[in-house]
């Protein structure tokens, strides 16, 4: 991040404008509009200006810039290009913030585009590198925002101290204002029933202070890795959690989604080496729940495949805790559908398992009934032990030249697929470095993978 985004209070203090043409116009507007004094320099101005400056509201001199022009500034605007260079030079000693339009290689400051709900204000930048995007993005934001956006910001303004007078600080101030959003006495201020919402309003603000909700924990699932395909379910237990558990194998991406001021517990669970034992971990679960607060357990994939969500679940209830599982996109899915594998396909595969090559001794476990079948597998936690896994799927029945994909870091963005035989498999994952996570898909599906080379008379048994 180039630039540090605030919004700076102009009210009644001197900004400087250098140019006169249609865009200092439009910057003269959005000034005058924050309560800016604006002392504006120009050679010659667009109608538009000559009419505020015959209206008394902007300071005028009609000459090239000059350092005496910066006394008490508190924002600089150039829109003469010509002017840029001494103005430049001037302020940089007296670190005043510089926008030169266009030229963000002149500029200390850029300016966001806005989407004004006043007083809810949405600033959107792009390090000053793509306008016509920004100008996109703002389209959208625009019709995505109810236009009572800013009637809803300034009811609440209103109630803030009475708000702040009844209820402490912390969790319990803030679960009465998302109660209050996401509740009826917004959505009638929403409407423009304003006058039913502050009756309501002055009796919720009144009313005696909810007891500490009971703590919640939630297993969430929240999928292989891209954020992209986190549910909206596991999104909002994400942005209204109070602490949120992690593994270290969840996509690096995930955690930008989770609300900014929820504390964060990296219970970092890698193969053989645990940051937290599972233990510790049910002991975070049960006693902030206990405290009332909302947890969230983030688990990469869903909770209940491979990912220890039932013995949690099992431990909470026990505990006398209340639980949800919010599912999500499992491994097996992810790189599928990542490396286009399709798990069960008519003439090559009638069914398809998930397994794991993790047992519990570390060795790999598995029901040579199930390895034999004609099914798909998908094998979750069978990198380092790849060999042996494809030497007893061999034993236990299948021929040696079966196709397997390893899927590597599936859907994140340094994804990739191998591909190679049960034969091939342990030689393949060693030479390749796979250092994973990864899936192994074995079976013939896998000839339709995306980057695989199919026989062609496989393909017309397939279609
Ligand atoms: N609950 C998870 C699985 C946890 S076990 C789920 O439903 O997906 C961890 C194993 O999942 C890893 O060893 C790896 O085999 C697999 N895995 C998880 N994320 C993966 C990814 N992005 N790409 C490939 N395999 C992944």
């Amino acid at each position: 991040m180039k630039y540090f985004p605030i919004f700076i209070d102009v009210a009644q203090r001197v900004c400087l404008l250098v140019g006169g043409d249609e865009a200092a116009a439009r910057k003269l507007r959005l000034l005058l509009k924050a309560g800016a004094k604006v002392r504006l320099v120009a050679k010659q101005v667009t109608p538009e200006i000559a009419e505020a400056i015959a209206g008394g509201s902007v300071g005028y001199a009609q000459r090239d810039f000059v350092p005496a022009d910066l006394a008490n500034v508190a924002y600089i605007v150039v829109s003469d290009d010509s002017q840029a260079e001494a103005v430049r030079a001037a302020s940089a000693r007296l670190g005043i913030p510089l926008n030169v339009v266009d030229r963000p290689d002149l500029s200390t400051a850029i300016t966001p585009g806005i989407v004004d709900r006043n007083p809810v204000i949405v600033a959107i930048g792009s390090n000053g590198g793509a306008p016509v995007l920004v100008r996109r993005l703002r389209e959208r934001i625009e019709a995505a925002l109810p236009p009572g956006l800013g009637r809803l910001a300034a009811f609440a303004q209103r109630f803030r101290l009475a708000v702040a007078a009844t209820r402490p600080p912390g969790d319990a101030r803030r679960r009465f204002w998302e109660g209050f959003f996401d509740g009826p006495v917004a959505a009638q201020v929403l409407d423009g029933r304003e006058d039913e919402a502050c009756d309501e309003m002055l009796r919720l603000v009144n009313a005696a202070e909810q007891p500490a909700p009971a703590g919640l924990v939630s297993l969430v699932g929240v999928g292989p890795g891209d954020p992209d395909l986190l549910t909206l379910k596991a999104l909002r237990a994400m942005q209204d959690a109070d602490s949120v558990l992690y593994d270290a194998l969840i996509g690096p991406e995930i955690l930008d989604y989770v609300r900014r001021d929820a504390e964060r517990i990296c219970v970092g669970k890698r193969k053989g080496a645990h940051c937290k034992s599972q233990k510790e971990i049910l002991e975070l679960l049960r006693e902030r729940a206990a405290a009332g607060r909302r947890v969230v357990r983030l688990k990469g994939g869903d909770p209940f495949l491979f990912g220890r969500g039932g013995e949690e679940l099992v431990y909470l209830r026990q505990q006398g805790i209340a639980a949800e599982v919010v599912p999500g996109i499992t491994a097996a899915l992810g790189a599928a559908a990542a490396a286009e594998i399709p798990l069960t396909h008519r003439g090559l595969a009638q069914g398809c398992s998930l397994l794991t090559g993790h047992g519990k001794d570390g060795e790999p476990d598995l029901d040579p009934a199930l390895l034999a079948g004609q099914g798909t597998l998908a094998i979750y936690m069978g990198l380092s032990v790849a060999k042996r896994l494809a030497e007893r799927i061999v034993a236990a029945g299948r021929p040696a030249g079966t196709p397997v994909a390893v899927v590597e870091r599936a859907t994140w963005k340094d994804q990739r697929t191998l591909y190679g035989t049960l034969e091939t498999l342990g030689d393949l994952v060693r030479r390749e470095a796979v250092i994973g996570p990864a899936l192994l898909i074995v079976g013939d599906v896998v000839s339709l993978g995306r980057e695989a080379a199919p026989p062609r008379s496989l393909l017309q048994a397939a279609v």
